[in-house]
């Protein structure tokens, strides 16, 4: 560790920068979020810095940096764009006894500026002493998304909050409270209430704390997507990290439930559409019992919980009890299904309506507006149709649909193993049958694989099947 990481106060203190073109801008936009008393020295000032300067946010002179000016400097910056000017302006900081950075000049500098992201009064720092700035940016866009922009208010409200929640014991039960606080009380406050609502969050979390009780818990039901993690909302990850219980369908997959903690009881339903399962009665009972408990459940369901996920039955129980919920949306298999083959579901000119429809049922064969579905440019998702394959492709034909209607299968969508099949409507059963397909699959009706992917995608498709 060539560079020591320290948080500097610079509260009253001077930073003094160099400089009035664009790199000048930015460190300055980094440089005013501080207390410190800012100094610009510009020849040519942009017109930001002038307008900043008559703000009252920084002090602006108008001409090079001079012998005296870096004086009792905290920290100056060269941010001139021109080698010879920031050598001349590093040499003088210098001897003024300042900390000097010369921007884009590692070798040059006493110091270097990291990645940050800020969360005040919580501040991520991220350096990687100059060695790749592009993955620093990459590890703060993560962490961006990792930490919730309430953060910053968060922990302003629980710092103004420490000395009441000494009443705790320190320890075990105090770090309970703190952890409570930060995981859900407080970030369900600021979600439904915004910032005001913390402190008395605070202090009902308190009291249940110092009587030891639980708080409520809740349900939580999201939508896992497609099965690629990355198709996961940001809601929908923090809920999963958040979770005491996770109750999931055969839809999610193994990477996303790796997402839960550690300590998370996961419960497999077994789910998939109307197959085999845990019946939905011991499901919703599930459900109930943890909750009553105090956990925060987590039901996850593959694609859109509000697509054929029987969503009401299980909210129709969970309020019965009293329990609250929310619904996280997902992204549904027909979306990313018509994005893997470079589709879009509505188009003008040819279709203004969209179904997804269901192949079958819990009664068996669904049946459907065949006649509707049968005029030319209809455009249709069909979800569990691997069974009922046969029977729709009969309706639609016998409704007069065109045999040569575009039908294009996906299989896992958006995993590692998706395979897609381009074919029509009179050929559907049979070469979904010849595909012999083993993971869920969906068919779009009515659309093929956009020209430029679809010899790629039916070879490939073709491949696997060999
Ligand atoms: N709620 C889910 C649908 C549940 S019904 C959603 O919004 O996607 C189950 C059916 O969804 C499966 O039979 C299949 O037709 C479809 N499906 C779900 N995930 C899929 C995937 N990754 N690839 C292809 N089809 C999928």
């Amino acid at each position: 560790m060539k560079h020591f990481p320290i948080f500097l106060n610079v509260e009253h203190r001077r930073i003094v920068l160099s400089g009035g073109g664009a790199a000048a801008l930015a460190k300055l936009r980094l440089i005013l979020k501080t207390k410190a008393e800012v100094t610009v020295f510009a020849a040519d000032p942009a017109p930001e810095l002038t307008r900043w300067a008559e703000e009252g946010r920084l002090a602006l002179h108008s001409r090079p940096l001079a012998p005296g000016d870096a004086t009792a400097a905290a920290l100056v910056y060269a941010a001139n764009e021109d080698a010879a000017e920031d050598d001349r302006v590093a040499a003088l900081a210098r001897a003024e006894g300042a900390l000097v950075n010369i921007v884009d000049d590692l070798a040059g500098s006493d110091f270097i500026t990291p990645a940050i992201v800020d969360r005040d009064p919580v501040t991520v720092a991220i350096g990687t002493e100059g060695a790749a700035p592009v993955l620093a940016r990459r590890i703060k866009a993560q962490l961006e998304a990792a930490l919730s922009p309430a953060l910053g208010a968060l922990a302003q409200a629980g710092k103004a909050f420490r000395a009441r929640a000494e009443a705790l014991p320190a320890g075990r039960r105090r770090r309970a409270f703190w952890a409570a606080y930060y995981e859900k009380s407080g970030p369900l406050a600021f979600a439904s209430e915004g910032v005001e609502a913390l402190p008395a969050a605070l202090s009902r979390l308190l009291e249940d704390h110092l009587a030891e009780r639980a708080g409520p818990g809740r349900v939580d039901f999201i939508g896992a997507g497609p099965g690629d993690p990355e198709l996961l909302t940001l809601k929908a990850r923090k809920a999963i990290d958040a979770a005491d219980v996770v109750i999931h369908d055969r839809l999610v997959t193994p990477g996303i439930l790796e997402l839960a903690r550690r300590e998370a009881v996961i419960v497999d339903a077994g789910k998939e559409g109307f197959g085999p399962s845990t019946t939905q009665e011991a499901i919703n009972a599930m459900l109930v019992e943890h909750a009553a408990k105090g956990a925060h459940v987590v039901r996850l369901k593959g694609g859109d919980a509000t697509v054929f996920g029987r969503l009401d039955e299980e909210i129709e129980t969970v309020t019965e009890a009293g329990i609250e919920f929310s619904v996280i949306p997902g992204i549904t298999a027909a979306s990313a299904a018509t994005a893997a083959i470079g589709q879009s579901l509505t188009r003008r000119g040819r279709n203004a309506s969209v179904r997804f429809l269901t192949g079958h049922d819990m009664k068996g064969f669904a049946e459907q507006d065949w006649a509707g579905l049968a005029r030319p440019g209809q455009v249709a998702a069909i979800y569990m149709v691997k069974k009922a394959a046969r029977f729709v492709q009969g309706r639609l034909m016998m409704h007069g649909a065109d045999p040569a209607t575009p039908v294009t299968v996906i299989e896992n969508v958006s995993r590692p193993d998706q395979r897609i099949l381009a074919t029509t409507l009179a050929r559907l059963d049979p070469d979904l049958r010849e595909a012999a397909l083993a993971g869920p699959a969906l068919v779009l009706y009515g659309l093929a694989p956009r020209a430029a992917l679809a010899a790629l995608e039916t070879s490939s498709a073709k491949e696997a099947l060999q």
